[in-house]
């Protein structure tokens, strides 16, 4: 499979419109971005793409990366930053299959594939599927299925996308630290895994909420309730053993390098599974 980083940032991007910060001025100068959140997923065996979550770049992006339009569509959650690029479709596909999860969440009364059904029911060629967590279903090629993580107030789901020769990507989706066991075994021995990871722990000082899931040397794995720390998200990747990682959902508020330090993706690259 090959894999296409289309949007690795938070829900304001990098650069932020409007904003003067040193990170953001050096990703311009760099010439790199981080648009909200999409990966396109490509089975070179079927010629079928996928795409986990539709970013309100996703118009953008598609033209950018130079990627097929995706044959179907997986919604991890429904924030702003991964569904409300959905209308693109308009006018865009003959038919289109939307996968999200089934369980009714508490907060909004729905489940998420209700949620995408309500808000585009204005779109007739698309398709809402909904699908049990745990559970593995088939699309484009590839087993997909989708993982309960923890991100208050919404229900929020990771997920694996295996081919048939045996590759595998995991994405966390947006979580903190505190992800189910039933979850962390199924998101294990990737071999890319795309991890949450929106501060370095340091940040935590700065949350009204502070860190929690700290390590034993009382590094904050969470920030506030909604998401990992750099260090989070690298010590659930060791946890995985997963081959390759890439810190993604990253926002401004890192120094230049912290930002673009090792880890941290940027828009637009491409891994080969
Ligand atoms: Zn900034
Ligand atoms: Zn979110
Ligand atoms: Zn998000």
């Amino acid at each position: 499979m090959r894999v296409t980083l289309l949007g690795t940032g938070d829900t304001t991007g990098t650069p932020t419109p409007g904003c003067e910060c040193e990170t953001c001025h050096t990703a311009a100068d760099r010439g790199v971005e981080r648009t909200r959140f999409s990966v396109h997923v490509e089975n070179e065996n079927t010629g079928e793409s996928l795409l986990v979550d539709t970013s309100p770049d996703v118009r953008y992006q598609l033209l950018r990366d130079q990627v097929a339009l995706p044959d179907a569509i997986v919604i991890t959650h429904i924030h702003f930053d991964h569904l409300d690029g959905l209308g693109n479709a308009y006018r865009l596909f003959e038919s289109l299959p939307v996968y999200a999860a089934n369980e009714t969440d508490p907060t909004t009364g729905e489940s998420v594939a209700e949620t995408i059904d309500r808000k585009y029911d204005y779109l007739d060629r698309v398709t809402v599927s909904p699908q049990p967590p745990l559970e593995p279903f088939e699309t484009c090629g590839f087993t997909v299925t989708l993982l309960p993580v923890e991100h208050p107030p919404f229900l929020c789901y990771g997920v694996t996308i295996e081919d048939e020769t045996g590759a595998k990507l995991s994405i966390t989706g947006d979580t903190n630290f505190n992800i189910p066991d039933a979850t962390r075994d199924q998101l294990a021995d990737p071999d890319l895994l795309l991890a949450d990871a929106i501060v370095p722990a340091r940040l935590c000082d700065h949350h009204p909420l502070g860190g929690r899931h700290e390590t034993d040397a009382g590094v904050p794995r969470t920030i506030g309730t909604k998401h990992m720390t750099m260090e989070g998200a690298l010590s659930l990747a060791e946890e995985l053993n997963a081959e390759r990682t890439r810190l993604v959902h990253v926002s401004h508020f890192p120094t230049p390098e912290e930002a673009f330090g090792d880890h941290a993706a940027v828009d637009g690259e491409r891994y080969q599974l």
